[in-house]
């Protein structure tokens, strides 16, 4: 058997090596390195994928949210809400800008931000809110875009983990995650679902002046050369990364449904076990599977993971702390206890192994282990 990782990304490679090497060498060869055809190539690729009006791509995640966040305009003072239950880039940018980071809490089964507990966070000073698609399923973004339209709110969406997860509207109407609220932001950090072989991101939106406004902030705030009408950012997708990404994107359906297959045997084999929570999949969305989450009950996760990393199994926690309860987040107005779901699921959760190249061998042993290891 293969030596089980959390992201296999070597085998991935080795399935589409030629293409990829091709591609990289084209970059090389054409001494492009930034700013290179395959840059607005891949965007405009990616726009007919996700469906999105406009794709600009950017350096990394986390600053398409930051772009996202200056494009608004949003000035110091401003609340935004993220859920405290995320990867610590949605309220850091929120935090660099000077704006004031609300948190609210999640559900229990999607593990995604609570519409009620946005709704009772709103103040007179909340300007945006940033739904998380966590894991790789959308957030309940139907109500959040009702709640933003009734309160004259901005929607940003982090799909960071949710590229090509699709969200059905109650009028049947289906869209993709990052193309549903004003903006929508993304990461291609290597592990990602459509991931390079570096940093990445993007910015997707439906608005064109938004579209145009975040171009010049990505780029220094120029909108004539060595014209400079606001102040941006240095914020560029490499072309060698954007080959990468126009090589896997075509791939990308595939590697979804080797995620999925990958996630429907794990549900079968934990189906009867009391002491694991499989997934909750949401009505309103698919499931992509950035993470294929479980949540342990009755039995002591940390010893779990312990016994699964002695038996050559890596599982991961994400997340550990919440937002509300990180140093560099300490805050007067929050204290523990005051997110009880976020630190339930900070204290329970648990990450399997999740990536395209999980075979039936290593899925048999992974689940043997886990099952294992919640008896014991
Ligand atoms: C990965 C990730 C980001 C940041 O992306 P980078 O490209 O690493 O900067 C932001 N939000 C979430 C939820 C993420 O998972």
């Amino acid at each position: 058997m293969t030596a089980i990782q959390m992201v296999d990304l070597q085998r991935q490679y080795r399935r589409i090596k030629p293409e990829l090497d091709a591609a990289i060498q084209a970059v090389i060869d054409s001494a492009a390195f930034v700013k290179g055809a395959q840059v607005e190539q891949f965007a405009r690729h990616l726009e007919s994928y996700t469906g999105a009006k406009h794709v600009i791509p950017v350096a990394n995640g986390t600053e398409a949210l930051q772009i996202a966040l200056m494009a608004l305009g949003l000035r110091p003072g401003d609340e935004v809400i993220t859920p405290t239950f995320t990867f610590i880039a949605t309220a850091e940018v929120v935090a660099l800008l000077g704006l004031t980071p609300v948190v609210v809490d999640v559900e229990w089964g999607t593990m995604n931000m609570s519409v009620e507990a946005v709704r009772k966070a709103i103040t007179p000073r909340t300007k945006a809110i940033v739904p998380v698609h966590l894991f790789g399923q959308c957030a309940d973004i139907e109500p959040l875009l009702r709640i933003a339209k009734e309160k004259n709110l901005y929607v940003v969406e982090d799909t960071a983990q949710a590229i090509g997860a699709r969200y059905t509207f109650s009028d049947g109407r289906t869209t993709q995650a990052g193309t549903m609220g004003d903006i929508g932001c993304t990461s291609f950090f290597p592990s990602k679902n459509l991931g390079c072989y570096g940093d990445g991101g993007a910015l997707m939106t439906n608005d064109d002046e938004l579209a145009q406004k975040i171009r010049v902030i990505a780029n220094h705030g120029m909108t004539v050369r060595y014209h400079h009408d606001m102040i941006g950012v240095n914020s560029r997708l490499d072309t060698i990364q954007a080959a990468v990404l126009d090589t896997k994107l075509p791939h990308l359906d595939e590697y979804t449904a080797a995620r999925q297959r990958a996630a429907a045997y794990y549900d079968r084999v934990f189906a009867g076990c009391d002491k694991i929570i499989v997934p909750e999949r949401a009505a309103y969305s698919t499931h992509v599977f950035h993470q294929y989450t479980l949540r342990i009950v009755g039995a002591d996760r940390n010893a779990v993971r312990e016994r699964l990393t002695a038996a050559g199994v890596p599982a991961m926690i994400y997340y550990p702390i919440p937002l509300h309860m990180q140093k560099a987040y300490q805050d007067s107005r929050y204290k523990q206890g005051d997110f009880p779901v976020a630190e339930r699921l900070a204290a329970c959760v648990l990450s399997l192994p999740m990536h395209t190249e999980l075979d039936d061998e290593q899925l048999e042993y992974i689940t043997e282990q886990v099952l294992n290891a919640v008896k014991s």
